[in-house]
């Protein structure tokens, strides 16, 4: 059985140390030793100035939006996970989608300006695939309609931008650390920030407002990562350059069998320094790539449509409607992607995958 994507577990000995010092220490949760060197770790790895930790990677969008104090209408993209829509409309916000780039399969930034309206409070874009939105351009517009930016930067663990994290974008930025994400924690997740005076707001937020055991700081939530969560991170950030190595010698290889066939892979933006976190493949109907999915299932490997449905056409949203968008959603399949898949099990994919078009 192939999957779309294998979670990497690290060696149990070495977990288990890590744990150990928990055992030691009495302590599982609220922010011990484990979550600071992880957040101290990721700092440093990813050369970002701050981040917070937390149990998972749709908490923080949510709590963006709130600290961010958003309101009204927030203008998004509807080529993404469901937790970027799911996340606005939660939080009492409407989310107005913008189509997306035909090439990059980012929000569109020449669309946004004619979607706001007098309500518009915010963009929240995604960069899907780990492949940045445009983010000067989006920039200049928030600056000029004096709108917020959160990032869902769900994919982009380890992807640089114009020489940086593409973490440090926007006012916030998010990412998951689920176990089918690059890097992982089992399930968790982060909030980036530039703005030092926001880390208050952010961190009193994902701990229920606790200023200490007695005093309130505002209204909170509980999105704290647990130290067995981080003992997973640090066991396993250690390895992760391994992990892009690996999963772009893989990558590669797909591109090289591909290439020939009348299928369109990822284009990313240039400057940037992806992170192969995903190998989304373009068909040109919706039939090819159901023929395509349905040989390969019959064979034991499973790719998944991410992202499919698009998310403007959710049941509990109701009209916009994005073509480009609705067109790629129809048309992408994300064929397996992992550290340890066989170069002889990419031949068999892409032999399985000519033998249909
Ligand atoms: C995975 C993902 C999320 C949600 O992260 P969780 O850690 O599963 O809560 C949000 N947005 C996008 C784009 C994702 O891919």
């Amino acid at each position: 059985m192939i999957p779309v994507t294998k979670t990497f577990l690290p060696p149990q000995v070495v977990y288990q140390a890590i744990l150990k010092q928990a055992w030691d220490a009495g302590w599982i949760t609220n922010r011990g030793a484990l979550v600071k060197q992880l957040e101290q770790e990721l700092c440093h790895y990813l050369q970002v100035p701050q981040l917070i930790a937390t149990t998972n990677g749709t908490l923080p969008l949510q709590i963006a939006i709130k600290a961010l104090d958003l309101r009204g209408e927030i203008i998004t993209t509807p080529f993404s996970y469901v937790a970027t829509t799911s996340s606005i409309v939660w939080e009492g916000c409407t989310p107005v989608f913008v189509d997306i780039h035909p090439e990059y399969f980012t929000i569109d930034e020449t669309k946004i300006e004619a979607a706001i309206t007098p309500n518009t409070t915010a963009i929240l874009a995604t960069h899907v695939y780990g492949n940045p939105c445009d983010v000067a351009a989006i920039e200049l517009i928030a600056k000029k309609h004096h709108l917020k930016v959160i990032y869902d930067a769900a994919h982009c663990f380890g992807v640089t931008y114009k020489g940086q994290s593409l973490f440090n974008y926007g006012d916030v930025s998010t990412c998951s650390f689920h176990a089918t994400k690059l890097f992982h924690t089992g399930e968790g997740g982060a909030l980036f920030f530039k703005d030092p005076a926001l880390y208050e707001r952010l961190f009193y937020h994902h701990n229920f407002g606790h200023a200490g055991s007695e005093a309130f700081q505002g209204l909170g939530i509980n999105a704290k990562m647990s130290e067995l969560q981080a003992a997973m991170g640090l066991a396993v950030l250690p390895q992760v350059s391994q992990l892009i190595d690996a999963r772009r010698l893989a990558y590669i290889q797909y591109e090289e069998r591909l290439s020939s066939l009348e299928v369109a892979l990822l284009q990313l933006r240039p400057h940037t320094q992806w992170n192969y976190s995903y190998c989304p493949v373009i068909f040109k109907s919706e039939a090819q790539l159901l023929k395509v999915k349905q040989a390969l299932e019959s064979a034991e490997i499973y790719p998944r449509r991410y992202f499919y449905p698009s998310l403007d056409t959710l049941p509990y949203l109701e009209g916009s409607s994005c073509p480009i968008a609705r067109s790629i959603a129809t048309r992408v399949l994300c064929l397996p992607l992992y550290h340890d898949l066989k170069r002889s099990s990419i031949d068999q994919i892409c032999d399985l995958i000519k033998a249909q078009l």
